[in-house]
Formats: C-alpha cells, sequence, structure tokens
C-alpha cells in the first residue's frame, strides 16, 4: 500500500543497460524507515544490478536514488550511508574477528577505546562473544556470515544492503541465518535491501517484496499480496503451485456482493471482493491446490462444484495430493493432514469444490501489467 510517509529510500524511474541490453526498464519504488525489502525474481532479472546501483557499485543509465531526501546516484559507495554484504562477504582472511568487524571504524579514526566498545556491542548483537580473536579461516560459513553482517553494522548505515547473504549456507543453516538476520534488522530497526533468488526466503523474511521480472517490477506488495493478491499470472505462479481456469463475468450482485462466473465445465459464485472486476469481463480464477477440496461424487450436490476423475494421487503423511480432470481442465488438490479423512484413488470419481473466495485476473493483466500496492 503507498503510504505518505516519507520513505528512507526512493527509487525514481531507474533504467540500466550495458552496451545494447537493458536490463532495468524504469523502476520506481519506496522503501519506508525499519522496512525490509526484498528484491526477488529470476535469475538476470537486474535484482543484483538493482541493488549494486543503491549501494553506488553500478551506476544507473537515468533515474534517481533518493536516500532519506538526498539524491546520493553519484556519490561513491563510502560517501552513501548505505552499507553492502557481498555474497562472498568480502572479510580479510588474515584479520581476526574483532578487526574485520572493527576496520571501518578505525577508517573512520574512531579512537581505540570507542572501537573497542562498539566491537563488543556487535559481537553481543550478532552472538559471536568469544569469538572475537578467531582469524576468519577458524570460523564457519554462517559465523563468517554473522561477521560480515556486524561489520556493515558497525556504522549504523541508514540502509543496509543484502547480497543473496545466505547463498553460501546449507539448507539447515540458510533458515537458521534468515530468522536471525531478519530478528536482528527488526531489534535495531536498520532499513534493509534484502536479494534473493529464493520466493519461500523472500516470502519468510520480508516486510514487502519487489518482484521483478526481465527488468520490469511485477508487484510490491507484502507476502499476503503477493500470494492471495497476485497483480498478474506470472505473480500467481511465483510462490507455490497455482490452478489456473478462464471464466467470464455473468453478472455482479452488489447487495450480496457475489460475482456469477461462467466456466467451461460449470457456474461459480464468488464473493465480489475485487470492484474493478465488472459484468462481462473474461478472467483468470487463481485457485490455490490447498482451498480446494474433494469428496464422494454420489452425497449432497454444494455450489461451486465441479464433478472429475482422480487421475493421479501421492499420500505423504501430512499431505494427501490429488489431480482431478475434468475435460480439459486438471485441477491440483492438496489435502493436508489427511489422517483419519476419506483418500481417493485413482480413477474414481469425485466431486470438486472450490471457495468463494478466490483471486481472480482479468483476462488484460494476464499478459503483465505491472501493479504496485
Ligand atoms: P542472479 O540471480 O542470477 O544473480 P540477477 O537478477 O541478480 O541474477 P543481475 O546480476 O542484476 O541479475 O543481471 C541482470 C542482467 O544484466 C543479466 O542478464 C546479466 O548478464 C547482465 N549484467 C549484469 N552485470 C553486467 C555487466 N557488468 N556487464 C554486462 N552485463 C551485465
Amino acid at each position: 500500500m503507498e503510504t505518505n510517509r516519507t520513505p528512507m529510500l526512493e527509487l525514481r524511474d531507474i533504467y540500466k543497460s550495458f552496451g545494447d541490453v537493458e536490463v532495468l526498464k524504469g523502476i520506481s519504488a519506496k522503501i519506508d524507515k525499519s522496512e525490509l525489502l526484498t528484491f526477488v525474481g529470476p535469475s538476470g532479472c537486474g535484482k543484483t544490478t538493482l541493488l549494486r546501483i543503491v549501494g553506488g557499485f553500478t551506476t544507473a543509465t537515468s533515474g534517481q536514488v533518493i536516500l532519506d531526501g538526498e539524491d546520493i546516484g553519484k556519490l561513491p559507495p563510502n560517501m552513501r550511508n548505505t552499507k553492502m554484504v557481498f555474497q562472498s562477504y568480502a572479510l580479510f582472511p588474515h584479520m581476526n574477528v574483532r578487526k574485520n568487524i572493527g576496520f571501518g571504524l578505525k577508517l573512520k579514526k574512531w579512537p581505540k577505546d570507542k572501537i573497542d566498545t562498539r566491537v563488543e556491542e556487535l559481537l553481543a548483537l550478532v552472538h559471536m562473544e568469544g569469538l572475537g580473536d578467531r582469524t576468519i579461516d577458524r570460523i564457519s560459513g554462517g559465523q563468517q556470515q554473522r561477521v560480515a553482517l556486524a561489520r556493515a553494522l558497525a556504522l549504523e548505515p541508514k540502509v543496509l544492503l543484502l547480497d543473496e547473504p545466505l547463498s553460501n549456507l546449507d539448507a539447515n543453516l540458510r533458515v537458521v541465518m534468515r530468522d536471525e538476520i531478519r530478528n536482528i534488522q527488526e531489534r535495531i530497526g536498520v532499513t534493509t535491501i534484502f536479494v534473493t533468488h529464493d520466493q519461500y526466503e523472500a516470502m519468510s523474511i520480508s516486510d514487502r517484496l519487489l518482484v521483478l521480472n526481465d527488468g520490469v517490477i511485477q508487484q510490491i506488495g507484502s507476502p499476503i499480496d503477493i500470494y492471495e493478491r497476485p497483480a498478474n499470472e506470472f505473480i500467481a505462479g511465483f510462490v507455490g503451485y497455482v490452478n489456473f481456469l478462464e471464466g467470464t463475468v455473468d453478472a455482479v450482485d452488489e447487495g450480496t456482493n457475489t460475482s456469477y462466473i461462467t466456466t467451461e465445465y460449470g457456474k461459480l459464485e464468488l464473493d465480489h471482493d475485487q470492484k474493478e472486476i465488472k459484468t462481462g469481463d473474461r478472467v483468470l480464477l487463481v485457485i490455490r491446490p490447498e482451498t480446494v477440496s474433494l469428496s464422494p461424487s454420489h452425497g449432497t450436490e454444494r455450489p461451486n462444484t465441479f464433478h472429475g476423475t482422480v487421475e493421479s494421487q501421492m499420500y505423504a503423511g501430512n499431505l494427501a495430493k490429488y489431480t482431478v480432470k475434468f475435460g480439459d481442465q486438471e485441477m491440483v488438490v492438496d489435502h493436508y493432514n489427511p489422517m483419519g479423512s476419506e483418500k481417493f484413488s485413482k480413477n474414481t470419481k469425485v466431486k470438486v469444490t472450490v471457495p468463494h473466495a478466490i483471486h481472480v485476473l482479468k483476462r488484460q493483466e494476464v499478459q503483465g501489467s505491472a501493479v504496485q500496492n
């Protein structure tokens, strides 16, 4: 949602080309104080380039970077009040942890006793007390990540920039460090931009996500916006699986807040929460597998139900996953916590019931217009 607050950082219409190749195509975004915003998108979409433009390691072809009201677009990295943690950490291997963390403070000619106090504070912040005298080659990958973070935070930057900070860690440590980074970020309230290509990581750590594809913002929004109110087909398919079903809006009843939709396979009655959807619109229904229920084909008729046949089923204890076919349409159904409830084997005739609250995309949005929240 757009706010009236003064943003800590504002990107205004940023374009970037390398030679003939335009990799960023008009990026505009505002980042609030203390917010953690993640740039996420497929490999090569331009997220690192955008981060480097904020940090001053790459210059935009056009556009502005405004930090706390000041245009910093022409300043070198060390003159901006931003700090970047690189994917490689870029620590000094022969120095000990304490010297690495205090390096920037020494460059700024802080007195030794002040440096010592600040370094101790930072060691405590990143849970590295007692390890200050170790050299970098004698600490683990996760600990190196903590040192890089502490070093970046030493001078209290206005914006912390994290470029795929977890990519060198194994899967379990990734989750631990992700939670720890979020915890530290929230505790000290530093405005942060996090870059990752991992949608789940982005969803788990962010206040908001800025989703890029091919140098264009597809949507800026909270994890809930991205999952439950995707702006277009790209975003709908970006996190988790989605079933798409085409339809036409036959009528909208504002009184009961209901829209009546016809699909090739039957009629649906949906909650009408998206006021931009009007009678006559061609729409694409965004149906998440976990919101669909299955029942035996006999039994009472329920609204919003299609009749189909189980094409495949998989049971994984906490989840039973089905693919049901009706006509040319396949519908994936995830039934969580299936213990004790009815199971359906292959070729069984079933009823597939979709909920009343389904997000719909107007057909022209399907082509991928950018929407910002
Ligand atoms: P990844 O997740 O793979 O790191 P990314 O989204 O961070 O991808 P960028 O590193 O920003 O993508 O690169 C965007 C595009 O710009 C890519 O096609 C890349 O090859 C190109 N690119 C990046 N840096 C340069 C450069 N210095 N010279 C030429 N092309 C570049």
